[in-house]
């Protein structure tokens, strides 16, 4: 598993400002954001902000600020599209499925009557994938409140 971290990958490209994201949450440490793929809708990113490939180079702090955040979102994410079920999911190297080589974690909603959308496969629709991202940042300023 290779863990030299290249500075130009997508999600280093979205921790600049450089490309756009539908961000949903950001704290000191943590990031989150729609998939642009999402294999379901309410399909959402965590990223530490942290310059690590996968999680074997995650700090602990990291790792504990990332799991605060994915737990943060979910439950956002739950309340916004009352799914059946929700996965959380981590890939580490090109062999587990892990595309973009920067840690991240998924949440990916899951409804009883669809299979999911293949992965990183079809980008969605803009403005869909903002309505979404205004359901999620409203939950979690419900959440706060
Ligand atoms: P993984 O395969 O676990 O590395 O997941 C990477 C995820 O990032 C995939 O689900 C992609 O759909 C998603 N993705 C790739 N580029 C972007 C982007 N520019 N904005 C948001 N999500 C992205």
């Amino acid at each position: 598993m290779n863990s030299q971290y290249d500075t130009n990958n997508v999600f280093a490209k979205i921790l600049r400002g450089e490309i756009p994201c539908n961000k949903v949450y950001e704290d000191a440490e943590t990031i989150a954001f729609m998939d642009i793929m999402p294999q379901s809708d309410g399909h959402t990113l965590v990223v530490p902000k942290e310059a690590a490939v996968n999680l074997f180079d995650l700090s602990e702090a990291g790792a504990e600020a990332a799991i605060r955040t994915t737990q943060r979102v979910a439950r956002a994410v739950r309340q916004a599209f009352n799914p059946d079920g929700l996965s959380i999911g981590q890939f580490n190297g090109a062999a587990a499925g892990q595309t973009v080589p920067h840690v991240h974690f998924h949440i990916v909603p899951r409804y009883s009557d669809q299979t999911l959308r293949g992965h990183a496969r079809d980008m969605q629709n803009p403005d869909l994938l903002k309505a979404h991202a205004e359901r999620v940042i409203a939950a979690l300023r419900e959440q706060a409140a």
